[in-house]
């Protein structure tokens, strides 16, 4: 027999431990051992407690950077302090930015939608590094945080056609963008129109819709089969995947994948739930079903497809731990993923079986690039200047600030055209009944609507603003091949 394919693994915090054990105890008895090892990785809590904020160990990075793949139990985040969450650091740093879960009504499993005898089988595929996620986030006033929320047009193409070509390897129809492009125009329209984008020209045979976040949420929850495949940026994923897991009985059973170009990542969705943890009790069903993902993500289908027929039946027969609503009375971990280890080779009889191909692990881990990659359009935008919005951080009312604002651009290329007050224009015109805060946008655009602006000119005026105010943001207001890359105020 070929080398074992080595794959990086990391138990995590709570019960972490007891259903990775359990995991691993099926694997054993399925045969994956005699095609894996699994190599040790220290992350987690026992990091963090060594003065660690990272929460991963050098050997940890090292290791999954040249195994290309990871299995991952739960891992706690330390609430205040440096630590920030492990999970969000692992997939921003090793690129994984497609998150796919899968959500299935599974027997013995009562729902909501269940006992109505409503099948629930679909898809979402989160956004997973970019969006508010990037953590860039300020403290710009006294009373103003700001998030910077990036959306990229290469980022949304990898994952639009992560989702297009996960589709048509499961055969499905139609992919729908989920999106709040109505509100977030750039941003969300971005990620929208490159939905299209890529779907058009490369996945013409699949159908495609789109849905705005909100009404999304509404039909999952109405009609949930409605959708076979759902994409979305990272935070609407982030709620919309944990909204479809209580839909099919709750976190204990949706199961995560996140996949980048190098580098897999396979865990449970849920948290380390120190309520439960050391008692035994904890459902192993989660990080099993991202097991079996990630056992299909390097050529082992057969094997996972046994292994989930084990679960099916095994739920079928109305085994489960105590987490879920079922008739009987409910087993702990271990007895759980015994039962399933004695159903191998079983199939489920109330729903149809998994039947999936690979009976050898077709993955090589590919290592790192030699250089930090860069991903850009195919050609550089041509650029206009046309202005600046300059942030102040000042407790004066916009109507005594807008003087001051007009004699220090007064003879230059530009005019004070608005203040908003939280992007809703509160000067020269609006509303008195528009609140203000300690954080005003003055925008200047150009006098000469025909001419483009020296962006030297936008920085002078801003140093000329920041000898009377407090200067708290600056960002240049552009053409970018004649469309304006910015949003005009509400009520401008
Ligand atoms: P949690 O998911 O740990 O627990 C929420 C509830 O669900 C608890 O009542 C818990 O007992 C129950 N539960 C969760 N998983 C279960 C399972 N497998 N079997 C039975 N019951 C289960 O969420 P939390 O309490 O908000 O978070 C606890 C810690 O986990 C925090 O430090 C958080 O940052 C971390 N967390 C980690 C991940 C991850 O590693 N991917 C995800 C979410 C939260």
């Amino acid at each position: 027999m070929a080398d074992k394919l080595r794959i990086a693994l990391a138990s995590g915090d709570g019960i972490g431990p007891e259903i990775t054990d359990a995991c691993l105890s099926i694997f054993e008895r399925a045969g994956v051992m005699d095609h894996v090892e699994f190599v040790p990785v220290s992350m987690g809590e026992s990091e963090f407690a060594k003065g660690n904020t990272s929460g991963i160990s050098d050997d940890a990075f090292r290791s999954v950077e040249s195994l290309g793949v990871l299995f991952k139990g739960p891992m706690g985040t330390p609430t205040g302090g440096g630590g920030k969450s492990v999970n969000v650091t692992l997939r921003k740093t090793f690129g994984a930015f497609a998150n796919l879960r899968h959500f299935q009504t599974l027997p013995g499993v009562e729902t909501v939608f269940s006992k109505a005898g409503y099948n629930i089988d679909f898809h979402v595929v989160r956004e997973n590094v970019e969006d508010t996620y990037g953590g860039i986030e300020h403290r710009v006033t006294t009373d103003v945080m700001q998030n910077l929320r990036l959306i990229s047009g290469p980022g949304s193409d990898q994952v639009h056609r992560f989702a297009f070509e996960t589709a048509r390897s499961l055969g499905l129809k139609e992919v729908y963008c989920g999106h709040k492009a109505n509100i977030m125009k750039l941003t969300d329209g971005l990620f929208l129109k490159r939905f299209h984008e890529v779907g058009e020209s490369e996945y013409p045979e699949i159908e495609r819709g789109d849905v705005i976040v909100d009404a999304l949420c509404m039909n999952l929850v109405i009609h949930p089969n409605k959708y076979d495949m759902i994409v979305l940026p990272n935070l609407q994923g982030d709620i919309v995947s944990d909204l479809a897991a209580g839909l099919v009985g709750g976190l204990g059973f949706a199961p995560s994948a996140n996949i980048g170009d190098r580098i897999a990542i396979f865990e449970a969705v849920h948290g380390t739930a120190p309520d439960i943890a050391g008692k035994g009790i904890a459902n192993p069903t989660s990080l099993l079903l991202s097991g079996l993902m990630m056992l299909r993500h390097i050529g082992l289908g057969s094997i996972a497809a046994t292994i989930n027929n084990a679960l099916l039946a095994t739920l079928e027969e109305g085994v489960h731990t105590g987490d879920v609503r079922g008739s009987g009375e409910p087993v702990g971990t271990k007895a759980f993923a015994e039962a399933i280890g004695d159903r191998l080779g079983k199939t489920p009889s109330t729903c149809e079986p998994k039947v999936w191909s690979g009976d050898s692990v077709t993955f090589e881990p590919l290592g790192a690039p030699s250089e930090l990659e860069m991903m850009c359009s195919d050609r550089e935008a041509e650029i206009e200047h046309v202005g600046c919005d300059v942030y102040l951080g000042s407790r004066a009312v916009p109507n005594e600030i807008a003087p001051v604002l007009e004699s220090l651009c007064e003879g230059s290329a530009l005019k004070l055209s608005l203040i908003s007050a939280r992007g809703t224009q509160v000067w020269p015109t609006g509303s008195m009944y528009t609140q203000c805060v300690d954080h005003h946008r003055c925008r200047f655009e150009r006098r000469d609507p025909s001419a483009a602006v020296d962006p030297r000119v936008c920085h002078e005026l801003m140093m000329r603003i920041a000898e009377k105010f407090q200067v708290v943001c600056y960002i240049p207001l552009k053409y970018y091949d004649g469309e304006r890359g910015y949003l005009l105020a509400q009520g401008q």
